[in-house]
């Protein structure tokens, strides 16, 4: 109890000193157990006084308790760009790799202190190229779009969103550097557009335009339904739609294939193929009515070229054989792919 006393009036100094003494604050805390401490400073980080933000954000990344990732994260949209620069510099500290994405989104902040910060912090947490690459390229350097478009190529998408930020930039120079390196990387990525499919939509990638307010939309490549980048996988050449009630694993990528497990989703995916290897009536029929209802304009007229096989040993009725057939393009009984089965139950 008299230690939880002494660390309030310790953070209580963080309020009444001049920021020149918060070391001796920041030291004293240190001295003490940091645990005990952690607590009283996250509640420091809603702070009316902006300076006991930061300073809350400064100590918390000096006593390094993981306990303070979260609450700093939140911190990072902080609407004063001094306590956002204090928490990217507390998050590299304390080495979490939580951390990364909503640093990265902060390379796209409008104040250039706390874009540095985030930079220096992604290369604490590992992150260096990619951070380094999106500054370099904002300021039009050549061999800066470059590593972004290799970055691209290695199937990493995650420098699009601050990118994208920069697109209504107030300086016009760093308008154009980003719309640069956006081209660049749409340039790099055109060949390999039909093997990419969004991870979390199941949908693929298309090159579309980017709307940017008062200005020349720019064409993206982007999942066609999300809109995002981030989510992507590459080189997937076909997509399978799996029915088999007995299969555990929801989505396996195999040899240039990924097989989905079409009961896991409530939702339709872009597929280019379907296997029904275990299925009840039912859910043929559930299947049918729900592909019949796919208003999507890219995927409804594929269904009617769509080759669907139905595994011999899925014992379904001619009834749903035709149902199957008004749906698809082509149905076939044979041996459905085991292929992905390898981790199935
Ligand atoms: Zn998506």
């Amino acid at each position: 109890m008299r230690m939880n006393c002494c660390f309030r009036w310790w953070i209580r100094q963080l309020a009444n000193l001049n920021s020149k003494h918060w070391h001796m604050v920041y030291a004293a805390l240190r001295r003490l157990r940091a645990r005990y401490a952690v607590a009283p400073l996250i509640k420091r980080l809603g702070d009316q006084e902006l300076r006991v933000r930061a300073a809350a954000c400064t100590a918390l990344g000096q006593l390094g308790d993981r306990r303070a990732v979260v609450p700093l994260i939140k911190r990072l949209g902080d609407p004063e760009a001094y306590v956002r620069q204090a928490a990217c510099a507390a998050l590299g500290q304390l080495g979490d790799e939580c951390a990364v994405t909503p640093l990265i989104e902060r390379l796209g902040d409008r104040c250039e202190y706390v874009r540095q910060a985030a930079c220096t912090a992604l290369e604490q947490l590992g992150e260096g190229r990619l951070a380094n690459a999106v500054l370099g390229a904002l300021k039009a350097e050549k061999a800066a779009r470059a590593a972004l478009a290799c970055l691209a190529i290695e199937g990493d998408l995650r420098a699009m969103a601050p990118l994208l930020q920069y697109l209504s930039a107030s300086s016009k120079q760093v308008r154009r550097a980003a719309c640069q390196a956006i081209a660049s990387i749409t340039t790099t990525l055109q060949p390999h557009l039909t093997k990419l499919l969004c991870r979390s939509c199941l949908t693929r990638f298309v090159r579309q335009p980017y709307a940017i307010a008062g200005q020349r939309s720019i064409q993206v490549i982007a999942c066609r339904r999300c809109q995002h980048t981030t989510e992507v996988t590459f080189n997937v050449c076909e997509v399978v739609a799996v029915l088999d009630a007995a299969l555990c694993q929801a989505y396996a990528h195999l040899g240039g294939v990924v097989y989905v497990r079409w009961l896991q989703r409530e939702t339709l995916f872009d597929f280019d193929r379907m296997e029904i290897v275990r299925a009840s009536e039912y859910e043929v029929e559930r299947l049918c009515i729900q592909v019949s209802n796919d208003m999507d304009a890219f995927r409804q007229p594929r269904y009617r070229k769509m080759l669907c096989t139905v595994d011999t040993q899925c014992d379904l009725s001619q009834s749903a054989l035709n149902m199957l057939k008004r749906t698809f393009g082509k149905v076939l009984v044979d041996v459905a792919t085991r292929q992905y089965r390898n981790d199935s139950c």
